[in-house]
């Protein structure tokens, strides 16, 4: 169980199954890990705790081997804790800490957060205020739950696409302890980092934030080139990084007990994630997506 790769991707979680079924879903990918979101990632309705099937998906987790302190939350994405509107700004603090309770009913340790955008308001007043929504947050719900700002791709006034942001407001955070990083890697190829130089790129990572906050990668290919700030996930192989540079993140002894979740486009309405793990683990096979739609 120790050397097995642990990797997955995001899976949903709909009724009647619930968080049963969003196990189900990893394990039919070959997944040893995995990502969902608790309810639908625009809106603020969730089904409560209760209808989730959580105790049957914990124990079939368990029978499968899944380490559920390994399976992450990605909060809802409608939390913007940059922005400048009060309501806005007050409804992901509130969202935020229903998040973090969320997160810890479902066993999982990890909830991976957007920083926000500033929408005009600026950079620095979007760190300062993320810093203090993630305080609010935090200083009210105490468990064991990390928090880890995902790496941006710097689209629109996105707050967080470089290292220095993420470490900016971590470090005017009073709760650094409790603060991860989610490295998304079509994002900092997007941003403009050159991530096919994974030794460069990492230890630039350990020098301005440090390497031991990364507690979730996000593996995705780019439908764009480096430094675009578009946003545009491409299937494995498909896109601007490449499978060569992507193994690379996957199979890293620093992310050996680090998730690594693919956030792909499904083809033609189906997942491609079993075969993009099963690429990560034996290796690249050339037009798969041909085969795949056959
Ligand atoms: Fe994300
Ligand atoms: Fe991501
Ligand atoms: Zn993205």
């Amino acid at each position: 169980m120790q050397d097995k790769l642990l990797i997955g991707s995001h899976v949903s979680m709909n009724k009647p199954k619930y968080f049963l079924g969003s196990v189900e879903e990893a394990l039919s990918y070959g997944s040893t890990t995995f990502m969902f979101y608790t309810g639908a990632p625009q809106n603020s309705f969730r089904v409560p705790l209760e209808q989730c099937l959580i105790n049957e998906g914990r124990a079939f987790m368990k029978e499968n081997n899944i380490d559920e302190t390994k399976i992450i939350v990605h909060a809802p994405y409608i939390i913007n804790l940059a922005s400048p509107k009060d309501e806005t700004f007050e409804m992901s603090v509130r969202l935020l800490k229903t998040e973090l309770v969320r997160t810890s009913a479902f066993g999982a340790k990890t909830l991976v957060l957007h920083p926000g955008s500033h929408v005009g308001a600026g950079l620095e007043f979007g760190i300062d205020r993320i810093a203090k929504g993630l305080d609010l947050a935090l200083s009210e719900v105490n468990n064991d739950v990390l928090i880890a700002l995902e790496t941006m791709a710097g689209k629109g006034s996105e707050v967080g696409s470089r290292f220095e942001e993420i470490a900016e407001i971590i470090s005017k955070c009073a709760h650094k302890d409790r603060l991860g990083v989610c490295l998304d890697t079509c994002h900092m190829s997007d941003s403009g980092y050159d991530i096919d130089d994974i030794d460069s790129l990492l230890n630039e990572f350990d020098r301005i934030v440090g390497i031991n906050r990364v507690k979730c990668l996000h593996i995705n290919d780019s439908k764009n080139v480096r430094g675009a700030k578009k946003d545009r996930h491409a299937n494995i192989g498909y896109g601007e990084i490449g499978y060569k540079t992507l193994n690379k993140y996957v199979h890293h002894e620093l992310f050996k007990n680090v998730s690594k979740i693919l956030e792909t486009p499904y083809i033609d309405d189906l997942a491609p994630y079993k075969q993009e793990i099963a690429m990560f683990k034996n290796g690249y096979v050339d037009h798969w997506i041909d085969e795949f739609k056959k």
